[in-house]
């Protein structure tokens, strides 16, 4: 699949504005506070998918014309969520720049199809929120989904995944998934929505910038003029005042640059760490070579004598060799569990013609 930009190169990519449009006086005032804060992209839920019903469901095709409004007043371009093909038609009337997918929905295929035949055709932008649930899949199932129908301006929202339980976080971040994506697809722009990640307000710098540290193309953060009045998530929205206090607060580090003594240095530390890495391989090789010799010999002279006290100093030594070069605790552990599992997996094939009596293969290890 290829993508084409939903924003032009500008980064970070920053969409901002209430979880939901309430009245237009509030969708307006949100709009007027952003207007200069650097946001691309002024957001409020129009239709808003609550998990119990009586909560506040959204004011529905009216708040349209408030966005519509934001636009003519304030330059802002908008975006809301779309659920199904009715309000993918009603954005497309009232000129929304972008659409979003929501959480809820992109868990469900029938959904996403249903927006996606209904956007065949346009070349409206959407962004593609990932699944409640941690389904990498289901979530590149809803790019290709949108991508099939011929639209190309689509990017990806990493708004965290639903766990039972305490948490720090509303929705656990699961950076890993968001990550693979951009592996994946290099060309598709992925936004972290902090908001919905967090679920409070205490962390959402902190969070904010470990998406800038992990290289997301921009941020979406749900921002109220009244955050403790709000008809829906209230105690993740922040004032647009505190917007821009805790924009000013982020570092954003450059993915690379063209100064060539930069470039020098770095290409000088990788050659020499590709030759390590050889090295290190060939060392490691060597090392399960002896192993297999270990697993004949034992083989040949029928010998089953369990050394744990081998194993044992073997981890101390290595503990103790650790610490003098700086390697924590835990490296060294998982080294030892890695080289461990790999010498059995050797070992085995060594004693692949086993007969009753002999040792197992991991008490094998312990006298290598
Ligand atoms: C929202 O953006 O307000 C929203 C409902 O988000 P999500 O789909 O991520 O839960
Ligand atoms: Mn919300």
């Amino acid at each position: 699949m290829t993508f084409q930009p939903v924003f032009d190169l500008k980064r970070p990519i920053l969409i901002a504005g209430p979880c939901s449009a309430e009245t237009e006086e509030q969708v307006l005032t949100a709009a007027a506070g952003l207007k200069d804060q650097g946001v691309d992209l002024l957001r409020a839920g129009i239709w808003k998918p609550r998990t119990r019903p009586g909560a506040f469901e959204g004011v529905g095709t009216p708040g349209l014309k408030w966005l519509k409004r934001v636009k003519e007043e304030t330059g802002l371009a908008v975006t809301t969520e779309v659920a199904n093909a009715q309000h993918a038609y009603e954005c497309l009337k009232y000129g929304i720049d972008v659409f979003w997918i929501g959480a809820r929905t992109t868990v469900n295929p029938f959904s996403v199809q249903e927006i996606a035949d209904a956007l065949e055709g346009t070349d409206i932008p959407v962004l593609v929120k990932n699944p409640v649930n941690p389904d990498y899949k289901l979530w590149v199932g809803a790019l290709e989904r949108l991508h099939k129908a011929g639209l190309r301006r689509i990017a990806a929202i990493h708004r965290g995944f639903s766990s039972y339980g305490d948490s720090k976080y509303r929705n656990l971040p699961r950076w890993q998934m968001a990550i693979d994506l951009m592996q994946e697809f290099p060309g598709l722009e992925v936004i972290c929505d902090v908001s919905h990640i967090c679920g409070r307000r205490d962390i959402l710098a902190e969070t904010a910038q470990k998406a800038y540290d992990l290289n997301f193309d921009g941020l979406m953060v749900e921002v109220h003029p009244d955050p403790d009045k709000a008809w829906s998530d209230t105690a993740q929205q922040i004032t647009p005042a505190q917007y821009g206090d805790m924009m000013r607060t982020l570092v954003r580090r450059a993915v690379t640059t063209d100064d060539p003594d930069f470039l020098a240095r770095m290409e000088n530390c990788r050659s020499e760490i590709d030759a390590l890495d050889e090295e290190l391989i060939h060392l490691i090789a060597q090392r399960m070579q002896l192993v297999r010799e270990i697993g004949a010999i034992k083989k040949d002279k029928n010998v089953a004598v369990l050394q744990p006290e081998r194993f044992r100093a073997l981890r101390e030594a290595l503990q103790r060799r650790g610490e003098k070069n700086e390697l924590s605790p835990e490296f060294i552990s998982l080294f030892l569990e890695a080289v461990h599992q790999e010498s059995i997996n050797q070992q085995e094939q060594i004693i692949n013609a086993n007969t009753a009596g002999q040792p197992a293969p991991s008490d094998l290890w312990l006298n290598d």
